[in-house]
């Protein structure tokens, strides 16, 4: 999968994707990345990005022609004739539509995702209307800048990626995680190994060594041998961990009768 990113900051990406699962999927060519100076797309002496508001308020607001220049120069069809199935220019704002575990499956089905980053007041409004196929936030605040979202969002989907994660299984474990949590094709022919797909749920607890820590104890159950029993309790832990800190999860997440009834318990005891 291919990502580009415009950005006005193009060395704030020199640490972001170094390290880790994305580091090596980079490193392999599993995933490729461009980063793109915004300036670079100007035509006048001043590299100038940014220009007053019409209408009067507060701040800069970032300039349309070096935006469309910029993704013009990286071969993406006008946004009136883009396949968005294989391709998609993404605005990164605050007024976007909330990034979650759901996008992230459906966008790692992407060839070639660019971001677009904004800085100050935001971006003028012909970007998002002419030239970018979709908004994304990641969360009810405001950055400074769309990098950071940028590098969050590219993160969470290259996660996703065929090869990327050691463990095949891994992402359909982990939180939000479904069966749908990896591509098809990484999926077809290999049987969930663990009976513990969170199913739209948060990840249940992990623990390693040393079993006693400053007296407190790793729970005995997962040093007891019986896979059932284990299973049966990270269910637990995970509808319990759930419903404390994300109850909303609950009316969307795949629940067995096992389920209910542990939830139902769980919030008697409550
Ligand atoms: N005036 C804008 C508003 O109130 O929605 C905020 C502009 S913000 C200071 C500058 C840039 O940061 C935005 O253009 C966007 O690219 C990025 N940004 C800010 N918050 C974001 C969020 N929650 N998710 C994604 N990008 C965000």
């Amino acid at each position: 999968m291919h990502f580009d990113i415009v950005t006005i900051f193009p060395q704030f990406f020199d640490g972001p994707f170094r390290f880790g699962v994305l580091g090596r999927a980079l490193e392999s060519g599993r995933v490729q990345l461009g980063i793109h100076s915004l300036r670079e797309f100007t035509d006048d002496r001043h590299k100038t990005v940014d220009d007053r508001p019409f209408g009067g308020g507060e701040g800069m607001v970032l300039k349309p022609e070096p935006l469309f220049r910029a993704v013009e120069s990286l071969g993406i069809p006008e946004k009136t004739v883009r396949d968005t199935a294989r391709e998609r220019v993404v605005l990164l704002s605050a007024q976007g539509i909330r990034f979650n575990q759901k996008l992230a499956r459906e966008m790692a089905g992407l060839e070639r995702v660019v971001f677009l980053c904004g800085r100050y007041e935001g971006v003028d409004e012909r970007v998002s209307d002419f030239l970018a196929d979709m908004e994304i936030s990641i969360g009810d605040y405001v950055l400074s800048g769309g990098e950071l979202a940028a590098a969050v969002v590219i993160d969470a989907i290259a996660r996703l990626l065929p090869g990327v994660l050691g463990n095949k299984q891994s992402a359909r474990n982990e939180s939000f995680g479904s069966d749908e949590a990896l591509s098809p094709a990484t999926v077809q022919g290999d049987p969930p190994l663990s009976t513990c797909d969170s199913l739209g749920l948060l990840d249940y607890p992990h623990y390693t060594r040393p079993p006693q820590f400053r007296g407190y104890s790793v729970p005995a159950v997962l040093s007891c041998g019986n896979h059932e029993e284990i299973r049966r309790w990270r269910r637990e832990r995970a509808l319990a961990k759930t419903l404390r800190n994300r109850p909303e999860l609950l009316a969307e997440g795949d629940l067995s009768d096992e389920d209910r009834r542990v939830l139902k318990r769980l919030q008697d005891e409550q």
